[in-house]
Formats: structure tokens, sequence, C-alpha cells
């Protein structure tokens, strides 16, 4: 079953490299039991690439997840993340990006940043692994407006208008459950003129953690279609991480696509961060995101080294038990290929261009 390679939305590898602490000081090349993916693990699981994520953490004496959350009678809040200085976040998006490409360089050809699609199929088809350069929040790209294009030439080719807290061009989603995405206001002036430069330079905008409002705001400008690459179903889990059924529609009719995410805390109907979570809710969200906007506009966000994710899983090794698992539930070997890669592909194709 796993010489299906699958090609994942999200994940946040490079912090735990960029953070030793958090990492538990693994490296890329070495197997490790700590965090997600690493390149023997990924070779184990058949995980053949995906979207490699630029995340800036507050300053902890600042915020943290873990301190800003209280639970309520149903579920949680996590209080909101204050925005962060546009100087650091680049500095830190900087250090990731070197990050990725020292992985690149050691790697002796087994990973590659790729920059357009037919790179995509080129490295799935030769066994490479292919690492998409992502921004999750629109700070990363720091204080000067004209960054964007620059960061194009270095390989940028997916930005999050905005992660789960404020900047100068939208609003995120706090971590909120059970409550939905309608959080706060709409995309600013600016965040409206980076629609427009992401659509010129064809840069996939990525609308998870974006707030409801936001994403209206794009869905009425792009010219390109609408991506959440890390968000499942609002129906089966009510977070406000989570699509309402509006915005799959939308996603539909725009020919996008959703990733569906691996976090048990969007994944359980009851919110909870327990990694006892059976594979079959992840089974369900791509039961009910494919009855939504269709078989050719769904794939895989793991949310690797950035969630708990069902222990069944456990990391990217255990990718052939949920295809095992969509298997078993009667979906056959020519639409696993579209959900393992071939939607991802299509899409990036579509964004980038050629
Ligand atoms: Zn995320």
């Amino acid at each position: 079953m796993n010489s299906i390679p699958v090609f994942d939305g999200h994940n946040d590898t490079l912090l735990d490299l960029y953070l030793p602490e958090r990492g538990e000081g693994r490296t890329f090349f070495e197997r490790s039991e700590a965090g997600h993916i690493d390149l023997p693990r990924a070779r184990e699981g058949g995980f053949g690439g995906g979207f490699f994520a630029c995340w800036t953490p507050n300053p902890e004496e600042e915020w943290t997840e873990e301190s800003a959350i209280s639970f309520t009678e149903d579920g949680f809040e996590v209080a909101d993340a204050p925005p962060l200085d546009p100087s650091y976040a680049r500095k830190t998006a900087d250090e990731l990006t070197k990050i990725l490409f020292r992985v690149e360089t050691g790697a002796g050809g087994q990973v590659k940043v790729v920059r357009t699609a037919r790179e995509i199929e080129a490295c799935l088809r030769e066994g490479v692994l292919a690492a998409v350069l992502h921004f999750e929040g629109a700070e990363n790209l720091g204080p000067d407006p004209g960054a964007l294009e620059d960061l194009y030439e270095v390989g940028l080719r997916s930005l999050g208008l905005a992660w789960s807290r404020p900047n100068i061009y939208g609003h995120g989603v706090p971590f909120r459950f059970p409550a939905c995405p309608d959080t706060g206001p709409g995309l600013t002036e600016a965040g409206k003129n980076l629609v427009r430069e992401c659509n010129r330079l064809g840069v996939l905008l990525d609308l998870s953690h974006l707030n409801e409002r936001g994403f209206w705001d794009v869905a009425g400008m792009t010219e390109a279609p609408l991506v959440a690459t890390h968000s499942n179903a609002y129906a089966l889990c009510p977070t406000t991480r989570n699509l309402t059924d509006r915005q799959l529609d939308a996603i539909r009719d725009s020919d996008g696509m959703v990733g569906v995410n691996f976090a048990v805390a969007f994944l359980r109907e009851d919110g909870r961060e327990d990694e006892d979570t059976p594979i079959e809710t992840v089974v369900r969200h791509v039961d009910y995101l494919v009855e939504r906007v269709g078989i050719e506009r769904v794939g895989f966000g793991s949310d690797f080294d950035g969630a708990k994710v069902p222990q069944e899983i456990g990391d990217a090794s255990g990718l052939p038990k949920l295809l095992g698992a969509l298997s078993g539930r009667g979906y056959g070997e020519g639409v696993l290929k579209k959900l393992a890669h071939e939607n991802w592909v299509r899409v990036l194709r579509a964004t980038w261009g050629g």
C-alpha cells in the first residue's frame, strides 16, 4: 500500500530543527523517536514531500499556547497572541529558510526544494523528497512590503496571510472550541495588496488560520483557487480552525483544495487533545470533505511536528496505515492517488502557473 507517495500540505519540522529543545536535538537525517518527520521515517512511510512551514513563535515571555489556554465547561479558549515585531519575525523566518536549504544540501540529492509542479512530479517519480518553502503568517515577510518578490526568487511559493494572531495584513483565528471562525475583522488594505501581489507572482495563498471575514475577502478578489492547507470540517469538529460548509462550498466552486489536518484537536467531536483518537476519525473528515467539495479537492495537511496526531498514525512512517484505512473504507487505488498527491499537484500547477 505504501507504493503511493504522499505529498502533504503542512509540517512544522523546520521549527524542531531550529529549536533543539523543541526538537530534542534531532537532525533531519537520522531516525529519531522524537517528533514526526525525518528522512528515514519519511522514506519508510512514503512521505514524498510537502509544505515545510516557516513559523515564528511569539517570544516565550510574551505568549505561549500552553500558558494562554483556559478550559471552559465544554471546551477551551486560548487568549489572543499579540502581533509580532515584523523585523523579529523576518529574522526568524530567514533562519528557518536557511535550515530548509541546509537540509537540501545535506541530503545529497534525496531532498529538493521545489518551485514548479513539474519538479514535484519528477521528485515523486524518482523518490526525492519534494519540499515547498511556505511562510505561515505574512509578518514573516518583515517590514519591507517589497520583500515578497525577493523571497519568491529565493524559492518561496506559499504564504499564509495570517497565523492565529493579528498582523498588518489581517487577523488569524484564536484557538477556541467550540467556536466558529468568524472571530474579527477582515483583511486590511495592505492585506488586499498582498493578495494581488501573490496572484501576480504565482504564490499560493494559504487560508488555514485566517478568520472567516478574511477568508471571504480573499475569496472575493483572488484569481487563484482557494486553498486551506491544513484544516478540517467544522461540521464534525466545531473549532475556529476548521472550515464551515459555506467556506467549503466556496473552495469547491473555485476548484481549490483542503488538506486534512491530523491534529486530534481539529478532528475530534469533543476537540480534546487526546492522541488516543482512532484513525477512523481522520477517515470521517476525508469522507465528509470528499462529499462536500469533491474527490478532486481533498488531500492531506498532516500538521506533523506541529500538533498531536492520532497515535495509530504516530508519525510519517505511519502514513501507510491511513491509506490502508481509506482503502478499507472503499477508496480504490485511483482515488487514493488523488488524495495522496495528485490533487496537490493539480492545484499547485493552477496556482503557480506552468
Ligand atoms: Zn498551522
